[in-house]
């Protein structure tokens, strides 16, 4: 299908090394070539695991051996000469000064390599343009643009509002009353706080390199576009307007295709998705099933939602399965299985059971279902990459 692979540029957009535009294309490119994706998600790792390698003191006895040979310097040459064992000891010490200085010096080069401030070069930080108002970098207001470096914080009042360029990956426009700050911006992951207020992202890069923290949940972009926003209390309210988002927290994750929406809370975390064109019954009796801290209320809520629930609502039904228990966990099986029947191979009792494969099979053919709405926004079935991020469980997703 692709007459060109992007393999030989997978270092330099790792980089930063590519204009914004070749940064988008080979975005594109990875999130639908299977071969490129599985060459990046290989390199991405060698980095990661190049900047956890601990930084390693010489042992003092090397430093001991060392000091009288470096004294021993100003000595003749004969004298050094005279002992074939002193020479033999000080090229094997020397040989490995020269190692530890070079693996030092590679550890040291990689973490400390500058970069000018652009948006192409992800260290620097991010670029900010003030779209309305006197939004606030620290305590410095920006009059046009501004650097939003790891570690500020962004602030808007009730009059300002910003943009900011996450660098060649997107860009996420903070709302008025609004303060979010930059985390972390490597080649391999991209991460923003958003402690209060709303921003909307759009993201072009391949699934997962994109975290949003909120106080109750971290939203992992998987290649789309959507709206984050975080009230006083610490919930938050999640909508989708293309692609896919994940909202995790802890072992707790709900998946938010296009046109769905999701509400968090702070210790509980995610919520269930919901199709935002669900009936007004539909989404209140949700809410209670998620938060009513009242097992009967939410059981009898439950059963209103299946009564009113419509074949495109197994999206929220198919995350029930593993939020509610008992014989309601039997109820919403069989209202599912009425509506979209599982494939061969997927049983009653096994579901009953949260078999992870059989859950896992049943989404995938229940995802057409989800597409088929006639809701707004721009719907694709989840591709592999999005699929084989789902099948994973980052740990590193939790908010720290
Ligand atoms: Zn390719």
């Amino acid at each position: 299908m692709f007459s060109r692979h992007l393999t030989k540029d997978i270092s330099a957009y790792c980089h930063g090394e590519l204009s914004n535009e070749e940064s988008k294309q080979f975005a594109e490119h990875i999130l639908s070539c299977a071969k490129c994706r599985t060459k990046f998600e290989e390199v991405k790792l060698g980095i990661k695991l190049a900047e956890q390698l601990p930084q390693l003191s010489a042992p003092d006895h090397l430093w001991y051996e060392l000091e009288p040979l470096l004294a021993g310097q100003t000595e003749t040459t004969a004298n050094l000469t005279s002992s074939r064992y002193r020479s033999w000891r000080m090229l094997a010490a020397t040989a490995a000064a020269l190692l530890l200085i070079s693996s030092l010096g590679i550890w040291w080069v990689y973490n400390n390599r500058t970069y000018p401030l652009s948006s192409e070069n992800p260290k620097a930080g991010w670029h900010v343009k003030r779209l309305d108002g006197a939004p606030k970098i620290g305590s410095e207001s920006i009059s046009n643009n501004g650097q939003l470096a790891v570690g500020e914080w962004l602030e808007t009042d009730g009059s300002s509002r910003a943009q900011i360029a996450v660098g060649s990956i997107g860009d996420v426009e903070i709302d008025e009353n609004t303060r979010v700050r930059l985390l972390q911006t490597q080649p391999t992951e991209h991460r923003l706080e958003l402690a209060r207020g709303k921003m909307s992202a759009r993201i072009w890069a391949p699934p997962r390199l994109f975290f949003v923290n909120t106080p109750s949940a971290v939203a992992a972009d998987l290649g789309c576009a959507y709206t984050l926003e975080v009230d006083d209390h610490g919930s938050s309210l999640l909508h989708v307007t293309s692609g896919w988002v994940a909202l995790e927290l802890k072992d707790r994750e709900s998946i938010v295709p296009a046109g769905a929406s999701c509400e968090t809370r702070p210790v509980l975390g995610p919520g269930t998705p919901y199709f935002e064109d669900c009936s007004t019954g539909f989404r209140d009796a949700l809410k209670k099933v998620d938060f009513d801290p009242d097992a009967a209320a939410r059981s009898t809520a439950l059963a209103s939602m299946l009564d009113q629930a419509r074949p495109r609502d197994t999206l929220t039904l198919w995350h029930l399965l593993a939020r509610v228990d008992g014989e309601d966990r039997g109820h919403v099986y069989d209202r599912m299985a009425a509506f979209v029947p599982p494939p061969a191979g997927i049983t009653r009792q096994g579901v009953l059971q949260l078999d992870r494969t059989m859950l896992e099979t049943w989404r995938h053919a229940l995802e057409s279902t989800w597409m088929s709405g006639s809701g707004k926004g721009k719907r694709k079935p989840i591709g592999e990459a999005v699929k084989n991020g789902l099948s994973r469980r980052l740990k590193d997703m939790v908010p720290k």
